[in-house]
């Protein structure tokens, strides 16, 4: 049953401990995942084969399947599931191409001053696609797609093995259409240390990208300051924040939220809702419905830590939303498109009553991996600004130098920076005995 509480009557505090999630308070995430990750710098493919039989239960001969075996696994997979994947594949193309900017106008500052900034594919990508759980060849669409279109020269991808020591063949036709031909079959904190400092096999890159479980995620966070690696973002277990009014679906609302909870005993779905009988409705169908799930045992785990908060108004609701910041909100009334400026933070945002959280996860086109755990207050999603850099260009003329050249020579007086005044300088004195 979702706890319920009405937030009127909620203190700051109260809030505040209903807004933090995931916070590791006693370090023991982060003490398992240091563990992990030294253990990956020192002993490489070794400690990769050792964490798999740790964690997934599996003897690796080597840590990756190659195109002939990922062809094969395509084989096994049935039609109807192949062409679901296209048509996601192609609305998530058709979404993220005008994403791709290489080179934006160039503005004039002064007369002779142009600047302009072009964009670089990042060449080194590594792509975690999570496996514990539940497999997720979406997240492979999701990643691989953007990353394509930037055009990385060098797409690295961990998935961690399943108990037969392969790959599930819907990853693989992702594969194939992406024409990637190796996976390499590493899963959790050592499969983003592996791609933060390279192994044997794994190839070192520039910055990863991935949603994961706690321990990705932590890994993500330990090594981004640690081993000249970037990454995406902390996009950790997933959750849903649901705002629905008297107009709302309780059978819709409740669906959202097993949605969500069925991603693991991790998640969280939150209902703010503006009466009390529509809670009650959404308790009854969530019952109802969830009994019918094969995943109850996880998905009655996430609803257990879930809630619910009863809001005077629309403006109570959007106040206590863009504190949570969710990486998915959900508004389920029909003054959506009035809340919409109102919205500050979130990660993806799903409009109306008949737009299921389940689009934007597959196939409507926009990414799903996005920020969690109230990161949605300064992250934004993936996108394929994800995996590109914005260089600056300047070219400055002779008139250039005319017009810019005795402000730069003040400002560098001004912090005592001779050799950048000189720098100037000698540019304005050579434009003037040519002049
Ligand atoms: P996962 O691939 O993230 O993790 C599986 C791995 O975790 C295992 O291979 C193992 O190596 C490691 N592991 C398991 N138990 C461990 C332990 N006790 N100590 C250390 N390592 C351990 O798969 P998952 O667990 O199913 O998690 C996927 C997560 O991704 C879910 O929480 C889901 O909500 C989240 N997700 C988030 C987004 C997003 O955009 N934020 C999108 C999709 C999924």
């Amino acid at each position: 049953m979702l706890k319920q509480y009405n937030y009127s009557e909620l203190s700051q505090e109260q809030i505040a401990g209903l807004i933090e999630r995931n916070n590791d308070s006693n370090n023991d995430i982060r003490g398992r995942v240091e563990q992990i990750i030294d253990k990956v710098r020192q002993g490489g493919d070794q400690a990769l084969k050792q964490f798999a039989r740790d964690f997934d239960k599996v003897e690796l001969q080597r840590l990756y399947i190659g195109s002939s075996e990922l062809a094969a696994l395509v084989e096994t997979l049935d039609d109807q599931y192949k062409s679901a994947i296209r048509i996601a594949f192609d609305n998530i193309h058709k979404f993220h191409q005008p994403q791709l900017k290489t080179k934006e106008k160039t503005i004039e500052t002064m007369p002779g001053v142009n600047c302009w900034r072009e964009s670089r594919a990042i060449e080194r990508v590594g792509l975690y696609i999570p496996g514990g759980s539940a497999v997720l060849p979406s997240t492979l669409l999701m990643l691989g797609i953007p990353a394509k279109i930037a055009g990385c020269k060098e797409i690295i991808v961990c998935s961690p093995p399943q108990k037969d020591g392969s790959v599930n063949a819907a990853i693989a036709f992702v594969c194939t259409l992406l024409d990637i031909d190796k996976i390499y079959l590493a899963g959790g904190a050592q499969a983003v240390a592996a791609m933060a400092y390279g192994t044997e096999s794994i190839p070192k890159v520039d910055k990863i990208f991935g949603p994961g479980n706690q321990y990705v995620t932590m890994a993500k966070t330990i090594l981004q300051g640690s081993a000249q690696v970037a990454i995406d973002m902390p996009a950790g277990p997933s959750e849903v924040l649901i705002i629905a009014d008297e107009a709302a679906n309780p059978a819709f609302v409740a669906a959202d939220m097993l949605a969500q909870a069925e991603h693991g005993a991790d998640s969280q779905a939150v209902l703010v809702s503006l009466n009390e009988s529509l809670v009650a409705k959404v308790q009854t169908e969530l019952k109802n419905q969830l009994e019918q799930l094969p995943r109850k045992e996880v998905t009655a785990l996430a609803i257990d830590k879930s809630f619910a908060i009863i809001a005077n108004d629309l403006t109570e609701a959007m106040q206590f939303s863009n504190s949570y910041a969710p990486e998915h909100l959900i508004l389920q009334t029909d003054s959506w498109q009035e809340l919409v400026p109102r919205i500050i933070n979130a990660g993806s945002v799903f409009l109306g009553h008949l737009t299921p959280e389940s689009a934007g996860d597959y196939a409507s086109g926009t990414n799903h991996t996005l920020p969690t755990s109230a990161y949605a207050r300064s992250y934004s999603g993936v996108s394929v600004d994800s995996f590109v850099k914005k260089i600056t260009f300047q070219n400055i003329t002779k008139e250039g130098v005319q017009n810019i050249g005795e402000t730069v020579e003040r400002l560098a007086e001004l912090e005592g920076l001779q050799a950048h005044k000189n720098a100037m300088s000698l540019r304005i004195w050579q434009t003037n005995i040519n002049s």
